[in-house]
């Protein structure tokens, strides 16, 4: 795979500043291709989907195209949703940081036309807007078209689906016959090929020619994460998998710079790779993660081209690869030499058309994965530490360790059997309860802040009083007793509210605990309002009893 770097490009000083900046550390494969010939003005059909980099690569030749002193719209994006305007022209507008005088305004329907209009008022050259508003601007005289000399089918086909084929012929019609047109759309159905033919002059179609793709046969799982919770979920994956040396790949040089300190502060040995790096500190880092002193290596898809290392237990796609063709190369790096490899994805938002794409090209399957909960990282722990100790046991001598443990159970009321728990808590604990502080955040944007209803077995009838479930189940549990919700009574049965987060903290305290010498048996409430099955986790798995 050839790497192609922006200065090869031809693209002016101000817009390479911008695009160090936002880390970039090659073209993608789109942006090699599309840029040149749009920069060359010619009409294009651009092939690609959202996550290639298709938004710079029609971005950056339009940006060098606008003359910042003429104060109207030059340039205008037609985009199918509000969500995607918005992002499409944040993005130009970051690529247009260091350049003087340009004014990139969305436009899109739901927003307040007058805020619209004064904005258009104050002078903009490119608009990023949708059909609908677009129009309606225009039929107001507060959008005009006549200087306008590119325009931009953004998702073309997704347009076209949502019925704005006629709007968008109408305001082709509307910009002058020697505009520039560039089409870029995930698909190519005969609709676009007709607007093409009657609107576009000799298009020339643009897009990456794929290669036969041979995947490697490791398992591969994706996840649908939020973008603020990445960090979270890679840092249980790498918990519960605990990979011995593991590749995680962002598709910025600013990324990996920004997730190393991350995953340090965290504990994780963890080091970055990226091209801006000198050749010696290079060959520092691949020097450590060769000898293990490094687990985590996180890199781009420059830099982690050279690396031989054989043993890598799991990649993580940190961002979901703008190329097929570099998901295949990551994940390439795992199950080597007939080991076995794991490849996990995390997605957020659109980025799981990316990896549908990626899916239907390569020919693979990659699987949808809940996110780890807390207490299947616990669960994990608590094995491999029960494993660590089967591997004590057998090879070492524990006679000492014995007599002093015989010691201390003659002396108190408890078997060897509960110590052996205690020494289980304590090895996994530490790890929990920093996790538990860290994870807040990733509990409350999931909506795990949510309460949950959950049933008891004993009421009124057993003299038991709303303070002793509050006592028992934060005593318990050994959660704040304000974070226990609302108690409702009744004679033989009571609810209770807990957050979400701290329900299988709850349901397992309860287990062997009594409330006033009673047993109880707690489980989540089958209501309608409140079925067993929450936020796609089943409840019912962990009924007591
Ligand atoms: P798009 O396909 O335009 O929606 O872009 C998807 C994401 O990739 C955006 O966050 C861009 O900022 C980012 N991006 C665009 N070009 C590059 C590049 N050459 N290297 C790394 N990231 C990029």
């Amino acid at each position: 795979m050839e790497t192609v770097k922006f200065e090869q490009l031809d693209i002016t000083e101000p817009i390479l500043r911008a695009v160090t900046e936002m880390g970039f550390e090659a073209a993608s494969p789109i942006q090699a291709k599309a840029i040149p010939a749009q920069a060359e003005g010619l009409d294009i059909i651009g092939q690609a989907q959202t996550g290639t980099g298709k938004t710079a690569a029609f971005g950056i030749p339009l940006l060098q195209k606008i003359d910042p002193e003429e104060k109207k719209i030059q340039a205008l994006i037609l985009c199918p949703t509000r969500e995607l305007a918005i992002q499409v022209s944040d993005e130009i507008r970051k690529l247009a940081k260091f350049m003087s005088g340009i004014k990139i305004l969305p436009v899109y329907g739901g927003q307040e036309i007058t805020k619209q209009i004064r904005s258009l008022k104050n002078g903009v050259q490119i608009v990023v807007g949708t059909p609908g508003r677009v129009m309606d601007h225009m039929r107001r005289k507060t959008i005009r078209l006549e200087y306008i000399h590119t325009v931009v089918l953004d998702e073309a086909d997704e347009m076209l689906n949502m019925g704005f084929r006629e709007d968008i012929e109408m305001i082709l019609k509307d910009t002058p016959v020697q505009r520039q047109t560039v089409m870029f759309s995930a698909t190519m159905p005969r609709e676009i090929m007709e607007i093409a033919k009657t609107y576009m002059r000799e298009p020339v179609i643009v897009k990456v020619v794929k290669k036969e793709l041979t995947v490697p046969k490791i398992e591969q799982y994706y996840y649908e994460v939020k973008a603020k919770n990445k960090l979270e979920v890679l840092c249980r994956l790498l918990d519960m998998y605990a990979p011995r040396l593991s590749l995680v790949f962002c598709n910025t040089k600013r990324q990996v710079d920004e997730l190393v300190p991350e995953l340090q502060g965290r504990g994780y040995f963890a080091e970055g790779l990226h091209g801006d790096m000198k050749q010696s500190l290079r060959d520092r880092v691949m020097a450590g993660f060769r000898n293990g002193a490094t687990e985590i290596l996180v890199a781009t898809d420059v830099a982690a081209r050279g690396i031989d290392v054989d043993d890598v237990e799991a990649v993580f796609n940190y961002d979901i690869p703008q190329d097929e063709e570099y998901y295949v190369h990551r994940i390439g790096r795992t199950g080597r030499a007939g080991r076995n490899g794991k490849a996990f994805s995390l997605a957020v938002g659109r980025e799981i058309y990316k990896l549908k794409d990626i899916m239907r090209y390569c020919r693979t399957k990659i699987l949808a994965r809940p996110v780890p909960s807390l207490n299947d990282v616990a669960q994990v722990k608590i094995e491999k530490t029960l494993d660590r100790m089967s591997g004590i046991i057998e090879d070492h001598n524990l006679d000492y360790y014995i007599r002093m443990i015989e010691e201390r159970i003659n002396k108190e009321d408890y078997t060897a059997m509960d110590l052996a728990a205690a020494f289980l808590k304590a090895a996994v604990r530490g790890d929990e309860e920093a996790e538990e502080r860290e994870t807040d955040q990733l509990a409350e944007a999931d909506g795990e802040g949510e309460m949950v209803r959950l049933f008891l077995n004993i009421g009124k009838r057993q003299n038991i009083r709303p303070g002793d479930i509050l006592g028992a189940i934060a005593g318990e549990a050994d959660i704040p007793g304000k974070a226990v919700g609302s108690i409702e009574m009744y004679d033989k049965f009571s609810f209770v509210e807990v957050p979400y987060r701290y329900v299988s903290n709850v349901l397992g305290a309860m287990r062997h605990a009594k409330i006033k010498g009673k047993t109880v048996n707690v489980e989540p409430a089958e209501t309608e309002a409140s079925p067993r099955l929450i936020r796609g986790k089943d409840f019912t798995r962990l009924k007591i009893r």
